[in-house]
């Protein structure tokens, strides 16, 4: 099910999510509608946070963009990342390099809103999968920094979080907007049920 997208400055985008215990049904049903969403959306990632559920649940596909590589690594050895499309991140636990890479950043929460952000080169990622089992893998390029981003929404933390106060202050009345649009929205949404 298409769920509908939580922007800034909603509190749930700030709220750390609870880990994942068992995988009940209600886990299954909510990574579909995290699937469903962002690919409604034509995002490449979508946190839990960002449908309203503070959970350790993330998903990512990079699949079909192709001006933005990916690289993926299985024991170090070089995979297509394709294959292993769509990834579900369950508690994930990551391992990035100090090294850092800058490129342009967008959000499905920060609606027209695209930033230069600083992300480690390249992140080593443990995750559960679905089926109970764990997954590592090392991601870098566009998977890379989906991951990084997305495991930040895990956290509470937004890529506006990355950027300096001079940089923030180019960008306030974007924020303002963004802000205002929500309120309308959530307002009209009351009225509507
Ligand atoms: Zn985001």
């Amino acid at each position: 099910m298409i769920r509908e997208i939580v922007h800034y400055d909603a509190p749930v985008l700030r709220a750390k999510g609870k880990e994942v215990g068992a995988i009940t049904p209600e886990i299954r049903t909510l990574v579909d509608d995290l699937l469903d969403t962002m690919r409604e959306e034509r995002g490449v990632g979508l946190a839990s946070q960002q449908i309203g559920e503070a959970l350790q649940l993330a998903v990512i596909d990079i699949t079909g963009v192709k001006e933005r590589p990916s690289k993926m690594w299985i024991k170090n050895t070089p995979v297509d990342p394709e294959e292993y499309m769509p990834l579900v991140l369950i508690n994930p636990v990551l391992k990035p390099t100090k090294t850092k890479v800058v490129s342009h950043e967008g959000c499905l929460s920060f609606p027209g809103l695209v930033l230069d952000i600083a992300r480690a080169q390249r992140v080593g990622v443990k995750t559960r999968t679905l089926d109970g089992g764990t997954f590592e893998f090392d991601a870098a390029g566009l998977l890379g920094r989906a991951v990084l981003h997305e495991v930040d929404h895990l956290h509470g933390r937004l890529f506006i979080d990355h950027i300096t106060a001079k940089e923030r202050r180019e960008i306030r009345e974007d924020l303002e907007y963004i802000k205002r649009a929500n309120r309308f929205r959530n307002g009209r949404r009351k009225n509507d049920s």
